[in-house]
Order: structure tokens, then C-alpha cells, then sequence
């Protein structure tokens, strides 16, 4: 195994269960130079993320959702170098767990790069500096992705940072750029802005979420934009500079050469695969025209006995996309049955509201021409989001109008990245919309929403008016 991020490690577990006998060798350095498992995800993605984004958000509803419960609570102030402290502390957790893990699975782990040589060997460089040769009868290659940089905003790490540096800020910048509205644009511009940055969102589509759902898109722009997220739409960044601790952004609009000043630049308009160094030539591993290891649909590549799964390879780049995929190749080494479902991979955008869709958003149903049902329940009508102060968003569902199958499942609301699971399931299982209507839904939960907004499919909601 090279990597183990949520693609790698899992499979490492997972062969070693299958009685394999596993050396997983992976190269991440931390900050303070040191080693640790768990790869971008838990170390400078996933977890670090939501750390933060759930601190933060307990100082928003502490400050502006206390009242509303009559909780007067005066003197509440921000110490981010705690809120720093647990961040780094789960993450330290969740690292060492996977060396837990690896322990009594009885997986080798190896600190140090991995580079695949022709004939299944891999060479190993510790740390250290030391090499050795591994002979393997299979070889999984996940070694995963790196952030894009732009050449107009080349990183420094200080001023213009990629997303483990926003992640790692030891003060809440006065003012923040964000160069790209995706997920991490998001997700770390509303940490930042919670915490008190002004926040300038640069975004060079036209549509906002491009990728959502646009009924969904709109709503969570409308919500953005009260909590104060400045979004620019096609904003094409043209340049950026550092002079007297602050970044000068250069970009270009509908209204012609903008500039902005910021005190931090976070650049996060995407990440590529990283496959530095990490196989020889001769191997019969090929890349195809964006950098991704070329594989097929069982994550086989080119040379006889080599795998490559997670950010590396075609797909979307999710933890839970990698973990099925590792897991998968690691059963197929086996001998077993094994199978990835890529039409059932539910995306979550961890703001508030939360964001989580799975399946084809209304935009792909038409574009396919599929006749379809649409139905929507707003969580304005739920009871329990109203008893969380949370009622905002809605669950919208597309079921196809012949056979009734669920095409998919948009939520914006709270809880959403929870419920989507629900709808995960039941498209994995190519249930109906009747049945989701028919399954008893315990009240009051949030849940009910699925189970309303299904009902909606068929003008038969109870709960809010049928339109
Ligand atoms: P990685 O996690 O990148 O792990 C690859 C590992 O391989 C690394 O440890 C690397 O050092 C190692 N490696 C590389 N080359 C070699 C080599 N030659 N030898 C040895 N080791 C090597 N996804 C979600 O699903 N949910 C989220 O909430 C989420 N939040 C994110 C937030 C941020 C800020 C970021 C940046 C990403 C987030 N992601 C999230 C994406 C997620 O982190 C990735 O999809 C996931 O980490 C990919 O897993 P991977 O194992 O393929 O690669
Ligand atoms: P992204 O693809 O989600 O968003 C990048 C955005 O930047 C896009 O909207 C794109 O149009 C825009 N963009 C690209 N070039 C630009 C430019 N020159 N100027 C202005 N805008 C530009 O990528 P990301 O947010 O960097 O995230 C990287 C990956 O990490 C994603 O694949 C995502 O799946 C994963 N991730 C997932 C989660 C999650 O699951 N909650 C959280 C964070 C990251």
C-alpha cells in the first residue's frame, strides 16, 4: 500500500483482514516535521475542517441564537488558540487511532516514500534517508492529491495560503480573500467569517455551486450572503501580490479590472492528483490527460498486479469515495466479490445550513430527458427544526414519473450531511419514492422531512400544502 489516506488505509485493513500480509509506506510530514497516518483527510482536510467549522459555529449561535431561547449570556469572547488546540488534538487522535488500528489488524506501517518499480517491487525511502525494497504480490497505489496552485497567485504559505495553511491561522485575519466558491471556499470562508473576518468570496463561474442542484444552489446563496459572505460571481483573478503584509487581488467582472486588498488569501480552486516520484518508468502505470493514474473500473491500472484508488484516480474527490474503492480492491485481491456504486455517492458541504445532495440534481434529470416528480418540503414546516431554532432550507426529492425510483435526493437544512445518508440507502436499495412514504419516520426528527418531502412526490404531503 502507498498511502494511507481514507483510500489506503482502509484498504490496508481491510487485505489484512482478508488474511493478506500488508506494508502500508506512507510520506506525510507534518508542520512540526512529524510523521502521521490518516493522510490529507485527517490530518489537513476532513476532520481539522470540522473541528473548526463546529467551534465556530457555537460562537455564531452563541452570539446571535442564545437570545432567542432566553439565554442572556454576556462576555462571550473568542480564544482561538484553544479552539486551535482542540482542532490539532482530534486530529492527533484520529492519527494515532489509525496506528491503533494497523496494530491490531496486524498491518506494517512504514514513515517514508513509496516509489513503484517495475516487477511489483517498491522502493522504500524512510525519513531517515534509508532505503529498502519491498517484493509485493499487489500493489495499491493511493497516494492521493494536492491543491491547485494558479499561476496568477503562486502560494507563499504566509499571505497567499492553501487550505491546510487557512486551516492552521493563528489569528483571525481583519480581511479575507477566497479565491474559488467550492466546497473548502465555503467551508473555510464561513469558519473565518463566523470568527469575525470579512470575507470576500472570488468565484469565476457565473453560477454559484455549479455542481448542486440549482433550486439548492440558490437557496444556499441567499443564505451565504445574509451571514455575510461576500460572493463575486465570474470573478476571473488575474494577479495577486504581497507588499506591507497585506495581498493586493487583482480580478476582472462584468464591470471591468477590479483590485482588493486582503490581509490573508486563501487559493482553493481545486485539487490535482499527486503522483510525484511515485513510479518508475517501465511500470506500465499511465496517467491520462489531467494528471489522474489511468484505471479501470475496479481501480486495475495498466501494470498486472498495481491498483490505484481514492483522489488519484477519476471520480470525485471525497474520503468516502476512496474508502469504498480501497476497500474494494482489497476484497477483489482476495478473491471476493467487490463492487463501487458511482452513482450513489452522497457530496455533504459541512456549512450552515449544511448542504448534501446524492444522485442526479434536476438540472442532469432534464438534461436526460427523464420525465420526472419533484417534491419538496421545506423545514419551516418540521417541528423539531423549528424546537432547534434550525428552520431554514428544505429537502427536495426526484423520483422518476414511470417506475417511481428515486433519481435524487437535495437537502438544505440543518443535519443535512446526517440525513442524506437515509436517501443514500434507499437509492443503493433503488427504492421508490412510495417507499420512503411508506416508511414509519419517528416524530418529531428531522428525518420526517425525507419522509414529507417524499409524500410531496405525489401532491400527497401532510404536513405543508401541496402545490
Ligand atoms: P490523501 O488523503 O491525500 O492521502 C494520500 C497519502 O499518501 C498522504 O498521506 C500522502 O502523504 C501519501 N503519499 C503520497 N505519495 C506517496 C508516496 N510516494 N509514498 C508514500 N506515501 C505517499 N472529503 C470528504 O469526503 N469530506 C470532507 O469533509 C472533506 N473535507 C476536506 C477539507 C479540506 C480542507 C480538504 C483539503 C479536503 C477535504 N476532503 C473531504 C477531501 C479528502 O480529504 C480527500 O478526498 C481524501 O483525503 C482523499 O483520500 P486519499 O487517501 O486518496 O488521499
Ligand atoms: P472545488 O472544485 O469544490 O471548487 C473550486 C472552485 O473554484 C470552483 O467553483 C471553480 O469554479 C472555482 N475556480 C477554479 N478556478 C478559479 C479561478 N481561477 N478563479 C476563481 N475561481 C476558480 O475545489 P475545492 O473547494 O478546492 O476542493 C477540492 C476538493 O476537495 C474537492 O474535490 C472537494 O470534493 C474536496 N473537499 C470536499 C469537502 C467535503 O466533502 N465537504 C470539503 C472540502 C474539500
Amino acid at each position: 500500500m502507498i498511502g494511507a489516506g481514507p483510500a489506503g488505509y482502509p484498504a490496508a485493513i481491510r487485505a489484512a483482514q482478508n488474511g493478506l500480509k500488508v506494508v502500508c509506506v506512507d510520506a506525510w510530514v507534518n508542520r512540526d516535521g512529524g510523521s502521521a497516518l490518516g493522510g490529507t483527510c485527517l490530518n489537513a482536510g476532513c476532520i481539522p475542517s470540522k473541528a473548526l467549522l463546529e467551534s465556530s459555529e457555537l460562537l455564531h449561535r452563541a452570539r446571535s441564537e442564545f437570545a432567542a431561547h432566553g439565554i442572556t449570556a454576556s462576555g462571550i469572547v473568542l480564544d482561538l488558540a484553544v479552539m486551535q488546540k482542540r482542532r490539532a488534538s482530534i486530529v492527533r487522535n484520529m492519527t494515532g487511532g489509525i496506528g491503533s488500528l494497523f496494530k491490531a489488524a496486524g498491518v506494517t506501517a512504514i514513515f517514508g516514500r513509496g516509489r513503484l518499480l517495475p516487477g511489483r517491487r517498491v522502493e522504500v525511502t524512510r525519513h531517515d534517508g534509508s532505503r529498502s525494497e519491498l517484493d509485493a504480490r499487489h500493489v495499491v497505489l493511493a497516494s492521493g492529491s494536492e491543491p491547485t496552485e494558479l499561476k496568477s497567485a503562486r502560494f507563499d504559505h504566509e499571505y497567499i495560503v492553501d487550505s491546510w495553511d487557512a486551516l492552521e491561522f493563528d489569528s483571525v485575519p481583519g480581511k479575507l480573500c477566497v479565491i474559488g466558491a467550492g466546497v473548502i471556499g465555503l467551508e473555510l470562508g464561513s469558519v473565518w467569517r463566523r470568527l469575525g473576518a470579512e470575507v470576500v468570496v472570488l468565484e469565476a463561474l457565473e453560477n454559484f455551486l455549479a455542481i448542486a442542484d440549482q433550486q439548492l444552489a440558490g437557496e444556499a446563496a441567499r443564505h451565504f450572503r445574509k451571514q455575510g459572505l461576500d460572493i463575486r460571481l465570474g470573478a476571473k483573478v488575474t494577479g495577486a501580490s504581497v507588499a506591507n503584509g497585506a495581498v493586493s487581488v487583482s480580478y476582472s467582472d462584468r464591470a471591468g479590472a477590479q483590485t482588493l486588498t486582503a490581509d490573508k488569501l486563501i487559493v482553493a480552486v481545486g485539487r490535482r492528483p499527486y503522483t510525484t516520484d511515485l513510479y518508475a518508468p517501465g511500470t506500465g502505470v499511465e496517467l491520462d490527460q489531467r494528471g489522474f493514474i489511468q484505471v479501470d473500473d475496479q481501480c486495475r491500472t495498466g501494470a498486472d498486479g498495481v491498483w490505484a484508488v481514492g483522489d488519484c484516480v477519476r471520480g470525485p474527490m471525497l474520503a468516502h469515495k476512496g474508502k469504498e474503492e480501497g476497500i474494494a480492491v482489497a476484497d477483489l485481491i482476495a478473491g471476493r466479490y467487490a463492487h463501487v456504486n458511482y452513482d450513489v455517492i452522497p457530496s455533504v458541504i459541512y456549512t450552515a445550513p449544511e448542504i448534501a445532495w446524492v444522485g442526479q440534481t434536476e438540472e442532469q434529470v432534464r438534461a436526460a430527458g427523464t420525465d420526472c416528480k419533484i417534491g419538496v418540503f421545506p423545514f419551516a414546516a418540521s417541528g423539531r427544526a423549528r424546537a432547534m431554532e434550525a428552520a431554514v432550507g428544505f429537502v427536495k426529492i426526484l423520483a422518476a414519473r414511470d417506475s417511481d425510483t428515486i433519481l435524487g435526493v437535495h437537502i438544505i437544512g440543518p443535519m443535512a450531511g446526517e440525513l442524506i445518508a437515509e436517501a443514500t440507502l434507499a437509492m443503493e436499495f433503488q427504492a421508490s419514492a412510495e417507499d420512503l412514504q411508506r416508511t414509519i419516520h419517528a416524530h418529531p426528527t428531522l428525518a420526517e422531512a425525507l419522509h414529507e418531502a417524499a409524500l410531496a412526490v405525489d401532491k400527497r404531503a401532510i404536513d405543508s400544502i401541496n402545490r
